[in-house]
């Protein structure tokens, strides 16, 4: 069954989507069914998809490649992720050209090249140099080691704070799941008594960082996901239209999970009213 954007409710025009990846647009390596042409029929309406992942580890490149791969238009500047809102308020935080030490990987450390900060993994980082850090910046790191995470701590002992790009404990994988950035976010948490600065989903900081980076108003804008307690919450904190979809997490029930405005199977089941653009 099909459904408009506008018969839900809210706003005469959209300008912005904001699109979950995983379990929204595709399920592993397999695209969700319709989903390069949900993504074409936004274009065709003048809406701007904006490709929108707590993923920290790939690069926007990366991420369009993959998207590309399976049949889905984008391109590297359509790409939003939680590793580039991190650069972004680390940037206003301690100002351009300032040492952060990360915990990541490609993802994050270009990120915060693009802002114009010095990023040093701690693998890198010597005892001296690791006197010159400004901040500490934490995102999916699948090589990190007990050396990497004990430097860590001690930097972020002495800042007194540190940037999680994303809270998520825990990944699906093709036989189950593994752990997730927030579990060693968790980590240094638990060990240094320092809570992190989060700026991925459910954080309302990132839907407003893509809202200036693309120029558009919360009221034009939508985001569509199917994790409630990322996609739907980040957009109800941020106060932009929510759409869950049910290709990705199984079915989820509680009381506590924030409610969408609207729910739809599939994005291949959303449209935007035929009047628009
Ligand atoms: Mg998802």
């Amino acid at each position: 069954m099909g459904m408009t954007v506008d018969h839900c409710g809210l706003a005469p025009r959209w300008r912005l989507a904001l699109l979950d990846l995983d379990g929204t647009l595709y399920r592993g390596d397999v695209p969700v069914a319709g989903a390069g042409e949900f993504v074409e029929r936004l274009r065709k309406h003048g809406v701007q998809p904006v490709f929108f992942t707590n993923n920290a580890t790939r690069t926007p490149q990366q991420v369009a490649e993959r998207l590309q791969a399976m049949g889905i238009k984008a391109t590297p500047q359509e790409v939003c992720t939680a590793a580039q809102a991190a650069a972004h308020w680390l940037r206003q935080q301690v100002g351009i050209g300032s040492v952060v030490a990360f915990i990541g990987m490609e993802g994050l450390r270009e990120a915060l090249v693009e802002e114009g900060l010095q990023p040093v993994h701690v693998r890198d980082l010597g005892d001296r140099a690791a006197l010159t850090v400004r901040a500490a910046a934490m995102g999916l790191d699948r090589h990190v080691t007990y050396a990497d995470l004990a430097k860590f701590c001690k930097i972020v002992i002495r800042l007194g704070r540190f940037v999680l790009t994303n809270p998520d404990l825990a990944l699906p994988s093709a036989d189950g799941v593994e752990p997730g950035n927030g579990s060693f976010g968790r980590l240094v948490q638990l060990v240094t008594g320092v809570e992190p600065t989060v700026t991925g989903k459910p954080e309302p900081y990132f839907v407003e960082y893509a809202l200036r980076r693309f120029a558009a108003l919360a009221q034009e804008t939508f985001i569509v996901g199917d994790n409630p307690r990322t996609d739907i919450a980040a957009g109800r904190r941020a106060g932009i239209y929510t759409i869950r979809v049910l290709t990705g997490l199984s079915e989820e029930a509680g009381s506590d999970l924030p409610e969408p405005d609207s729910v739809v199977r599939s994005v291949a089941d959303l449209f935007l009213d035929e009047t628009q653009g």
